[in-house]
């Protein structure tokens, strides 16, 4: 499944996080890692009143 945007709503790269990240290195791994539903949170990115482990519901589970 496709993931979050590379660039989160806060404008860090969630790759390197770093803001405004231009880094081509990060580009490229995140146009061809994998995502899935995160087991936690089911995909709501919150778990018992807390943001998940997750990047947005969603978990890197390699490429
Ligand atoms: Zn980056
Ligand atoms: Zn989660």
């Amino acid at each position: 499944m496709a993931g979050p945007p590379r660039v989160n709503c806060a404008g860090r790269c969630v790759v390197c996080g770093e803001r405004d990240c231009q880094t081509q290195a990060c580009v490229d791994y995140h146009a061809v890692c994998l995502w899935a539903v995160c087991d936690v949170c089911d995909g709501a990115g919150w778990a018992n009143g807390w943001p998940c482990v997750c990047t947005s519901g969603v978990v890197e589970v390699g490429r």
